[in-house]
């Protein structure tokens, strides 16, 4: 099931860069306040000034993909999520909320350093868009720190679970991070952060298939034109283990560029497609305190496909050289 890659011709080189330069300017401004026990503040003329080189970035993306004919959203999936990160930041509250964010952080980290007598351990944190909640690398003795944005919404007990990670992994503190994935808090600020998922044809368009265009036949016949646009992207990989993947915090349905070929029926992608919008629908629901994607009222609407049978069937074909057992996520 070879396809060849579809045609992705709107691309910014910089974008991440510039967001590399304003995490280590933000973070080298708070290091200095938080060392000086002063509190953020909007008026500061550093604010002011990134604020403003916030927006300018922003407006000039903005500016390259409409004379293109075309959104952010088309632009490639990593740049696509530093320009909302980008544009997020640009509404002062939020960068305020950011930059405290940050400056908490450090403070836990400079307490619990001391307690652990870590001494020479230097710390970078990113709080980005990111696709994971949080991870942790060491490069060149510096320990570098991602976190959703969604944590600017944590209070600093999870902040103290988060840094805590960086020193001893305990089960706790794992836990309460996870809880906090789960919240509403968490959910506002990511609903917040990937609005903006108009896209043209410039992305979605595959080989063969154009998703849009999928994304309208399914949202007109199974959901009556009530599904608000999802992010439609096909997956970097031309992936047979996982044909469809819904993302919630960034509103994005993956779909597997293994089907953007003529050997699998326009169904087959309507199906998965369907499968994927099901998911946007309908969340993750608790059975026995467990978070269930596929409930018994998943199933049965997912049978209300008109070819059910048969996209199931084409499936387990492709499933059938035995490396894979299932299916969509
Ligand atoms: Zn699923």
């Amino acid at each position: 099931m070879a396809s060849k890659k579809p045609i992705q011709s709107l691309r910014i080189t910089n974008i991440i860069r510039v967001c590399n330069q304003h995490h280590h300017s933000m973070q080298r401004f708070v290091e200095a306040v938080v060392t000086e026990g002063k509190p953020i503040r909007l008026d500061d003329p550093f604010i002011l000034h990134l604020s403003q080189r916030i927006c300018n970035v922003t407006e000039r993306i903005e500016t390259i993909c409409q004379s293109n004919n075309a959104f952010p959203a088309d632009l490639p999936d990593r740049s696509y999520r530093a320009y909302l990160w980008l544009r997020f930041l640009s509404q002062p509250e939020w960068l305020w909320q950011h930059l405290s964010t940050l400056a908490d952080l450090i403070q836990i980290f400079r307490q619990e350093k001391k307690k652990h007598k870590q001494k020479k351990t230097a710390l970078q944190i990113y709080i980005e868009n990111a696709r994971y909640l949080f991870r942790s690398t060491l490069v060149n003795k510096t320990c570098q720190l991602h976190i959703s944005e969604g944590f600017i919404a944590a209070d600093s007990e999870i902040n103290i679970s988060l840094i805590q990670t960086l020193f001893i992994k305990n089960k706790d503190d794992l836990f309460k991070i996870r809880q906090f994935n789960h919240s509403e808090a968490y959910k506002h600020i990511m609903q917040t952060l990937c609005r903006y998922t108009e896209q043209s044809s410039l992305s979605t368009k595959g080989h063969l298939y154009d998703l849009k265009r999928i994304f309208q036949r399914v949202n007109r016949q199974y959901f009556r034109n009530s599904m608000q646009p999802p992010r439609l992207i096909w997956s970097s990989r031309v992936a047979l283990r996982r044909l469809g993947y819904y993302h919630p915090d960034t509103d994005t349905v993956t779909i597997s560029r293994a089907l953007d070929c003529q050997s699998v029926p326009l169904y087959v992608l309507e199906y998965v497609m369907y499968h994927e919008l099901l998911h946007k629908k309908l969340g993750l629901k608790m059975v026995n305190s467990r978070r269930m994607a596929h409930t018994r009222q998943f199933k049965r609407l997912e049978k209300k496909f008109i070819q059910y049978q048969l996209a199931e069937k084409f499936i387990e074909n492709i499933h059938a050289d035995g490396k894979t057992t299932h299916l969509l996520m």
